[in-house]
């Protein structure tokens, strides 16, 4: 009944906030947690529809940090907004984001790629801060550089490609530090295969939780992550890390999985 990871215009979704919520109810969830990349800016919003339609709305955030040579993304529920530590750090991840896109675009104009970063922008509904490399992806598909968004990463954008640009490295345990401290509850999203080698020292950081079921987890992967959970006595959460109101709900979690997160506050 309740889908713990969303993403609306605020950052690199489709929809805006009161729409998401609007279309939660329609698909008869009971709440919603907004969880945009990097930015707390949905959320007033995405309280103001769920009081007006009757929708619960948890506060969150996904923020995006590295180990290695991968991504590891946290969610952080009940944060605060204002908060110091964590607004600072949203805000450099935010302008490091914005300036690695001219840095992307810069590339692929020496490659003989030109688009211009209001065609980028173009792509996105959000603030410019929310940009990301699926914009780029985009632009260079309505280009007719490429013909879709995957030959786009393969060829130029992924890591080890030519228009790949690495970004501000911010730790796991660095994410999970800074939830827990603006009096958030962390939880590992979509861990996949990381879990086994990563998750030790992000328990001793705080963490509380892991998204055992995310619609990019096989049923082998969740038998493995709910092992490792319960090792660990993480909460499980669900989430269908939708970037548009279609996907809401396509994986859900239990009013009891709320409250045991509630409970780690
Ligand atoms: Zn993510
Ligand atoms: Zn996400």
């Amino acid at each position: 009944m309740l889908d713990l990871h969303t993403h609306s215009s605020a950052s690199d979704g489709a929809d805006a906030p009161r729409e998401l919520v609007r279309q939660a109810k329609e698909r008869g969830l009971k709440g919603i947690a907004l969880t945009d990349h990097d930015t707390c800016a949905g959320l007033e919003e995405a309280f103001a529809a769920g009081l007006e339609l009757g929708l619960w709305v948890l506060p969150g955030v996904e923020l995006s940090a590295e180990w290695g040579d991968e991504d590891v993304h946290i969610l952080g529920y009940w944060i605060s907004a204002s908060h110091r530590e964590l607004s600072d750090l949203m805000l450099k991840l935010r302008a490091d984001r914005a300036s690695r896109m001219a840095r992307i675009v810069g590339r692929l104009r020496e490659l003989g790629l030109t688009i211009s970063l209001s065609e980028v922008s173009a792509q996105s509904d959000g603030d410019g801060y929310s940009l990301g490399r699926p914009h780029i992806a985009r632009a260079l598909v309505a280009r007719g550089y490429v013909r879709s968004m995957s030959e786009a990463f393969d060829l130029y954008l992924e890591r080890g490609r030519p228009a790949y640009v690495p970004r501000y490295k911010l730790s796991p345990q660095e994410a999970i530090g800074a939830i827990v401290r603006s009096g958030g509850v962390a939880v590992w999203a979509h861990p996949g295969h990381l879990a086994s080698q990563l998750l030790l020292p992000m328990v001793q950081a705080g963490l509380a939780g892991m998204e055992v079921y995310h619609p990019q987890h096989d049923t082998r992967q969740e038998q493995a992550l709910l092992r490792l959970a319960k090792y660990y006595e993480l909460v499980v959460t669900a989430g269908s890390d939708a970037h548009s109101a279609a996907a809401l709900g396509a994986k859900r979690a239990s009013l009891d999985t709320w409250y045991q997160l509630w409970s780690c506050r």
